[in-house]
């Protein structure tokens, strides 16, 4: 066993740990307050090398492992939770395109999204297909050598300021799961309409809903295999769900090292807050908590570099990594008193923008239900 990194590694961490502190961290709360996507901020990360981590070099991208993928992930957690989707959603549409994506798609998309000139959001959810997302209503009609796209996402990261999206439609009913196609839909395309939500947190994501009006695509973007499109991703959200992890664990151990200066310096009854267990057990608890879920994190994304089987291991960081961060944030709100209440502070938007990511990418229940069908038996499963 080796728990290191590589030389490589601790130069790249320490790389974006400045980089956060420096240029992301002074300013995390002003793109949630001005209601904004800082794009400026996608084109610097793809300048780091850091939205094309999981594409490869020949498209722009820098070939690295999902190892290296989850230390940009933590280490931007650090300093603006909601530019971890660069790392998340890239590295997750990077790897379909790359995996299953045409010469002519790799070529056209792969470089612009790891410059981070262009935003691709991936749209599965819909008003009646959520967890269960086999169930999608959205249809493409194949006439002649075009698709027509008709139905309605919902709660889609980037809706609003997306420039395409991989969307996700059935085209054999009949077939359930199997019946289901992946396309590249450019957001400019008539018919393409989309509606912004006021959501709790993760303002700068703009998040919303993105409807298709008799939407015609090429057969050019139909992403690999027609009626293939659930099992390409599925494999994907393996690697979103460990990355999803270091994400929400970046933000908390923010938190916790500014709470640990906080109590350190702030006296009650005449001693600092940090002398009293009252204050010191509960950081210990939430650091040893995020520790754990850290280094499963990393362990399930060494298992997919080494090709190994690690669906249950990303299900178990993707249900416990947001949940211990959410609540190892929250603490750290109450042990800063009532200025963390005021939003002078950034604690309560990263309590806000982690619970976002209690339910993207599959709830507790929906990551509970594949560790299930794992260690117990997928003929126990009731769905
Ligand atoms: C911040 C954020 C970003 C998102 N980004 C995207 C995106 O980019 N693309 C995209 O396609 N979607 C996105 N989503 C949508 C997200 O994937 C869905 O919200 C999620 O899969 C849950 O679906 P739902 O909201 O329809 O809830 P439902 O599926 O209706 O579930 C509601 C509740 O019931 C529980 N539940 C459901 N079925 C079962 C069961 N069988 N047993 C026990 N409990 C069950 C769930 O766990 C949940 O608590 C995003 C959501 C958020 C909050």
């Amino acid at each position: 066993m080796d728990f290191s990194f590589s030389e490589e590694q601790e130069h790249f961490r320490k790389m974006l740990k400045d980089f956060a502190k420096q240029e992301l961290l002074p300013n995390y709360t002003k793109w949630d307050r001005e209601g904004v996507t800082p794009k400026h901020l996608w084109k610097k990360l793809g300048e780091l090398g850091v939205n094309g981590l999981r594409i490869p070099f020949d498209y722009g991208g820098s070939s690295a492992d999902c190892v290296t993928t989850g230390i940009a992930a933590e280490e931007i957690g650090r300093g603006d939770f909601n530019l971890t989707y660069a790392v998340m959603l890239n590295a997750l549409i990077g790897e379909i395109i790359t995996n299953h994506g045409s010469e002519d798609q790799k070529r056209e998309w792969l470089p612009m999204i790891s410059s981070g000139e262009k935003i691709v959001g991936i749209a599965i959810t819909e008003p009646s297909a959520g967890t269960d997302a086999g169930g999608i209503k959205t249809t493409a009609v194949h006439k002649e050598n075009v698709y027509i796209l008709n139905g309605e996402k919902s709660g889609i990261s980037v809706a609003t300021s997306g420039d395409a999206f991989i969307i996700f439609a059935k085209t054999n009913p009949d077939l359930g799961n199997r019946g289901i196609s992946a396309f590249i839909v450019p957001a400019n395309l008539p018919g393409v309409e989309t509606r912004g939500y006021e959501d709790l947190g993760n303002i700068p994501i703009s998040r919303g809903s993105i409807y298709l009006n008799d939407v015609e695509v090429s057969e050019e973007n139909l992403i690999g295999l027609e009626n293939n499109g659930f099992a390409q991703v599925m494999n994907g959200f393996d690697l979103s769900r460990l990355l999803i992890g270091l994400q929400c664990v970046g933000a908390a151990t923010q938190s916790l090292d500014e709470t640990i200066e906080h109590v350190k310096n702030r006296h009650s009854f005449g001693k600092p807050l940090a002398a009293y267990q009252g204050v010191s057990f509960p950081i210990v608890t939430h650091f040893a908590q995020l520790e754990m879920v850290k280094w499963q994190a990393y362990r399930g994304l060494w298992l997919r570099d080494q090709g190994l089987k690690h669906s249950k291991e990303s299900a178990l960081v993707k249900w416990l990594g947001p949940k211990y961060s959410q609540e190892a944030i929250h603490e750290c709100l109450l042990l800063n008193g009532h200025y963390a209440y005021t939003k002078e502070m950034p604690l309560e938007q990263r309590l806000r923008d982690v619970i976002g990511l209690e339910i993207g990418d599959g709830t507790a229940q929906a990551n509970q239900m594949v560790i299930a069908k794992d260690i117990i038996g997928k003929e126990f499963r009731s769905y």
